[in-house]
């Protein structure tokens, strides 16, 4: 059997397309490998939101032609978004040596451009490839892709221009995919998008949002739980709390971009919201379950940030009593981001980054100390450990069959950790 390996860069989006990737390779009967040195092919879907990740996945290009040189009926070939950003020219005259470029907004023609790669499937299937496995979760959860590219323009953002306008998934087509990952054994989906909330479809004649398309999830047989990201602020509603507040098959932990808490630097990166309206919405979320866990993504250091935005920023990491966040420094994408007067010098962006993240940290054990004596309704994903509704990793007191959910009461922290019993 011919093997695979992939490396995928960046978000979880990002991961999903490289499930369908190989599940492409799977269709010709190729194995995935964790080792380089034993595959036949490299895939390397590549990620660009942020300067560091382009340059890693270039320079893994850069290193495969070793690889190559080694074996020349090896195939390489470079996906994603960074491949959007340079052209496929550039990559192909930079690296003579890569077999095939295929950027983020071309996914769907991954399986016929491998034809000439690879060879046809053995057996052609009429609709798209779907993955059978997870290459990055548990295999009881499945990343369930609703929505493709973005239609907002937040200034620092390179995605709208790599992944195209939003393109909503028609809900049959999702509800197929969700009951083909039941069949393979998942029982937690999670929802991608970027501003997955924004979900706007026709079923069965009528126009349905986002809460509709969650309530049709929820209804599939096997679906024990439903996570989804990222939600913008701007796209949250009564349907949704309501709906929140309800169905406790939505996970009680939502991840919510902030990017800042000065309004005046949130106006700048064309967010759309103010940081009382964000923290409105955090409000109605824990109105719904009071203690709904929040995470949330910021950026440091937006070009012209003061030191009192940067406060405000602060503010908002201890007002929103955040479970986690990602934190990053800006990273100019344009040429034009880059010539901006007012960058942030690399000291500062660092000092800035580094409080941040101390803030959000000592919340953060704060959170899980909080769990103690509190009962979670955990999701085994493999013997005695899984995951709280709330997305805390969870030790369990026995062994369990991986998809059982049960109720535990948590008795301890232990790094990150938390320890349960289960309560019958
Ligand atoms: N769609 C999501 C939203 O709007 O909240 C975010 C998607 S983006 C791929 C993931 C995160 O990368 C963002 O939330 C932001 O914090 C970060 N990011 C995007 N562009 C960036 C940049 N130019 N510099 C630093 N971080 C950036
Ligand atoms: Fe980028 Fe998210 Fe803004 Fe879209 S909503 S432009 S993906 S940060």
């Amino acid at each position: 059997m011919k093997k695979l390996y992939i490396k995928t860069f960046g978000c979880q989006m990002n991961e999903a397309d490289s499930e369908l990737i190989a599940a492409s390779f799977k269709r010709r009967n190729f194995e995935i490998t964790q080792n380089l040195k034993e595959a036949d092919v490299a895939v390397l879907n590549t990620c660009t939101v942020r300067q560091l990740a382009e340059d890693k996945a270039i320079s893994m290009i850069g290193r495969l032609r070793k690889w190559k040189l080694l074996k020349p009926s090896r195939k390489i070939i470079v996906a994603g978004c960074a491949v959007e950003k340079l052209g496929n020219k550039d990559i192909l005259s930079r690296f003579p040596f890569v077999n095939l470029t295929i950027g983020a907004k071309s996914i769907n023609k991954f399986d016929d451009a491998l034809n000439n790669i690879v060879g046809k499937a053995k057996k052609p299937q009429k609709q798209k490839p779907t993955p059978e496995a997870s290459l990055f979760n548990s295999p009881i959860t499945a990343y369930i892709t609703v929505t493709r590219g973005c239609s907002l323009k937040c200034s620092y953002c390179i995605v709208p221009a790599v992944r195209g306008e939003a393109e909503h998934i028609a809900p049959d087509e999702i509800i197929k995919e969700v009951k083909v990952k039941i069949k393979n054994g998942a029982k937690e989906m999670v929802l991608l998008g970027q501003t997955v909330n924004s979900y706007s479809s026709q079923y069965k004649g009528k126009k349905i949002n986002f809460a509709d398309l969650l309530k049709l999830i929820s209804k599939i047989d096997g679906v024990k739980r439903i996570r989804f990201m990222s939600p913008h602020p701007l796209f949250f509603n009564e349907s949704f709390f309501k709906l929140f507040k309800k169905d406790t098959k939505i996970a009680r932990h939502i991840h919510l971009p902030a990017q800042s808490g000065s309004d005046r630097i949130l106006k700048l990166m064309r967010r759309g919201y103010t940081k009382k309206q964000y923290l409105d919405i955090i409000g109605k979320l824990r109105l719904a379950d009071k203690d709904t866990a929040i995470s949330t993504d910021f950026i440091v250091g937006y070009p012209g940030e003061t030191e009192k935005d940067f406060n405000e920023t602060l503010k908002l990491a201890k007002a929103g009593n955040f479970n986690f966040a990602f934190c990053f420094k800006y990273s100019p994408r344009t040429d034009e981001d880059c010539k901006s007067k007012n960058l942030i010098p690399k000291e500062i962006l660092k000092k800035r980054l580094d409080i941040l993240l101390k803030t959000i940290k000592l919340n953060s054990k704060e959170i899980f100390n909080s769990r103690i004596g509190k009962m979670a309704e955990v999701l085994i994903e493999d013997n005695n450990y899984g995951r709280s509704s709330k997305n805390f990793k969870v030790k369990i007191d026995k062994l369990f069959e991986p998809g059982k959910l049960l109720k535990a009461k948590i008795v301890k922290n232990e790094k990150n950790t938390l320890h349960g019993k289960v309560v019958k």
